[in-house]
Parts: structure tokens; sequence; C-alpha cells
């Protein structure tokens, strides 16, 4: 029997008091919650682990490799050798676009690639062969190193499953690393199914690559992708498995909600996107899922004009945001530029702050970051605060982030 009105204003309330939910409660009040009361607990505990303080990163987006041994039916990124767009940068074509990126303001070089395409391109493995490497992961490392040093900007990795000698070795030139978990949904590996072609979307390895960087503690993004498939709960589940994840190590330090959009050129075509009402419902369980401390991220660009009812849901960031480059991800939606983004939040009375790669709870914290890759952040800091710049994340409370007791 469904609970009562009552019932759920109760659940609501304990919810709102304790910062913290069980997966029986979760998925009561994620089937029979009225969508604004939801909204209001999920903008209460945003507003006490955050404030008014809503952030984003300026960053260049570096796409070190469209080539990728997998095929995610909503993927519009990867190529196969010979396609257009089938591309692997060159060292000099990294360096060049991170140097656009400095001249622009970014501070952090999102290097997002496909997964582990030398396992099956022989182009790939020549490719990488004439640069002086085996796998696609060390590359990307070197170029981390490169870019680091090179131009003083963060790298945050985003190369799909990685294992601990490959997380170890981004861990001494990147600011924090990422891997969408996405989903726990095994059952999206079946014939016909988003992620029947696609090796390294098994849940397991995704989840044993975010455990691994919690050892190493390396600060690390995750988060999930609605709408491919999976059913509600199975999104709650994917978020339980962050927050165990976050409780063992303490090194989540954000989660991403993105929604998928259909795209001409995909399998996925004719599948239905996730409404905006959905991606609420999905944020607000998000928040009381992983309480008032966790970091919660939505792409503004893939709301488009609605994107600022995404802060009724309790995000307290906006990611990323290029001034240089599209999003290679999702080429068709650009990024809002900044001061739209500044207009949108602060009319709804949050101050907007730029924040690096790193969010400040995880730079006040020794043992998660490179000693090399400090000493960068820290000058980025420096020049921020010695230009004057109130909004920047200089400017933001250092807070240790708090890690909720467990309630399965
Ligand atoms: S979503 Fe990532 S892993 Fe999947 S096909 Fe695209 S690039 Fe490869």
């Amino acid at each position: 029997m469904p609970p009562s009105d009552l019932q759920i204003a109760d659940l609501l309330k304990a919810a709102l008091e304790s910062g913290s939910i069980k997966p029986s409660v979760a998925q009561q009040l994620a089937a029979s919650a009225p969508l604004p009361e939801l909204l209001a607990t999920a903008t209460a505990l945003r507003a006490r682990g955050k404030g008014t303080v809503v952030s984003f990163s300026r960053k260049v987006f570096i796409p070190l490799t469209t080539l990728c041994r997998d095929y995610c039916s909503y993927c519009t990124f990867r190529k196969d050798p010979g396609q257009p767009g089938a591309h692997f940068m060159t060292p000099e074509e990294v360096l060049a676009l991170a140097e656009r990126g400095r001249a622009a303001g970014c501070k952090e070089a999102l290097f997002s690639l496909g997964d582990q395409p030398e396992r099956i391109f022989p182009e790939a493995r020549e490719f990488l062969r004439r640069q002086g490497y085996r796998r696609t992961l060390d590359y990307l490392a070197a170029m981390c190193e490169m870019v680091l040093d090179k131009t003083g900007m963060l790298p945050h990795a985003n190369p799909g499953v990685m294992d601990a000698p490959a997380l170890a070795r981004l861990r001494e030139s990147n600011a924090s690393v990422g891997l969408m978990l996405e989903t726990v949904s095994v059952r999206l590996m079946r014939e016909g199914l988003a992620h029947t072609k696609a090796p390294d979307k098994v849940p397991s390895l995704r989840l044993r690559t975010i455990e691994e960087a919690g050892k190493l503690r390396i600060p690390f993004t995750t988060g999930i992708l609605i709408g491919i498939g999976e059913t509600f709960d199975e999104r709650l589940d994917s978020l339980f498995a962050i927050r165990a994840m976050h409780q063992k190590f303490g090194h989540i330090q954000e989660v991403i909600i993105q929604n998928f959009r259909a795209k001409p050129e995909i399998p996925m075509a004719h599948h239905p996107e996730p409404s905006v009402d959905d991606m609420l419902r999905t944020i607000a369980m998000a928040r009381l899922i992983l309480g008032p401390e966790m970091n919660v991220q939505a792409p503004p660009n893939l709301s488009y004009d609605e994107f600022p009812r995404l802060l009724e849901a309790g995000i307290n960031d906006w990611g990323g945001i290029s001034p240089v480059t599209k999003d290679f991800i999702n080429p068709e939606a650009a990024w809002p530029h900044i001061e739209n983004l500044r207009r949108e939040t602060e009319a709804r009375s949050f101050v907007l702050r730029e924040r690096l790669a790193i969010y400040p709870e995880f730079l006040a914290r020794e043992e998660f970051l490179a000693p090399r890759v400090r000493t960068r952040a820290q000058e980025l800091l420096t020049r921020q605060s010695s230009a004057g710049n109130a909004n920047s994340y200089a400017a933001q409370p250092v807070r240790k982030i708090k890690v909720q007791a467990a309630s399965r």
C-alpha cells in the first residue's frame, strides 16, 4: 500500500533532520512524494550544507582521442578509425589547445577520451607506439603532466575505466579524476539495450575504478546518467553505491546527474528523453541520499533554456563551463555564457563562484593532492585573490567534508 500524505510528510521531515535516508525510504519518497515537497526538502538540505553558493569551473575541453573500444548506444563522441572526426591529438595539438584555454582564463584542463582504443584498433596502437607509449592511459598521463608543467592549468582526466597503476600515475598531475558510474544496472548490457556493446560499462569494473581511486586518495568525480533505459529504482541503487564508496573512502568530491539527450545519428535516436520533472525528481533524490555536504552537479547545457530550474532541486554546482571549446560529448548543446549563467543564478538569490578542478574542502586536506599539483593550485588561488576576484574559489570558506554515517 502506498504511504499516506502524512507518512510522506513525516519521512521528508526525518530526511531533513538527519540528512540521510535508507534505501527503503528513498524508494517510498521517489515513488510517492509530491514534487514540490521533495524539491523543498532538497533545497533546505543544500542550504544547510552549501549556503547560497553555486560554483562552476572555467575549463578547456581536450578530446585526446575520439577512438573508443565501446559502442554505447547514446554516444556521438566515439569514432572508428577512418570515420570523419576520428582522431588522436598529438602533443603539439594538446598544448596549443591548452594554451588557448589558459589565455581565456581557464584553470581546468578537462581530458575526455574514448576508452582503451588500443585494445581493438591497430591504428591506435600505431599512434601510441610512435609517441613512445603502449597504453592510451600512459599517453594521457604524459599529456596531463605536460599541460600542468607548461601552462599551470590543473588537469582533470576522464578516460573511462582505470586500473590502480594508471590512477597512481594520473594522481601525480591531476587535481581530480573522473569516471561516471552511469548506472549499476547490469541489465542494460543485454542485447538491444544501451550498453550491449560496451565492455567498459560493466558496473563492477567502474565501481572497482572508483574504489581504487579511494584507496589512492584521489578527489573523484562520478555520477549517474539518467534516461538510458534504467528504472528509477536502479537510479537510486546507483546513488546508494556512490554513497557507500564515499562512506568508505571519503574521496567523492562531486556527483553529477546527467540527462540523456537524443540525437539523430545514435542508435537511441528515438528513445524518449527524461522530462525536466524527471530530472528534478532525480536530483532531489540525489541530494536526499548524498546529504547536505556533497557537491551535486547538473550540466546546464543539457537542459537548454530550462537550466535555471535545476537549482530548485538542490544542486550547488554547474560543472565545467568552457569559454573556448564546445561540449564534445554533446556537441549540439552549447554551454551558456558565463555571464548568462551568473545572471540566471543570481536572479534566484544565489552567489555564483568560480572554483578549481578540486573543491576547497579537498584542497584543505593534505592527503588528497600530489605536492606538484598542490603548488600549482596554490598559485592559481594566489593569482585570483591578488586580482581581487571576490567571486572566486579563493574567497570561499574552506569546510571539511563530513562523511554521512552509514544507514543501509
Ligand atoms: S560514452 Fe564513452 S565509453 Fe561509451 S562509446 Fe562513447 S566514448 Fe566510448
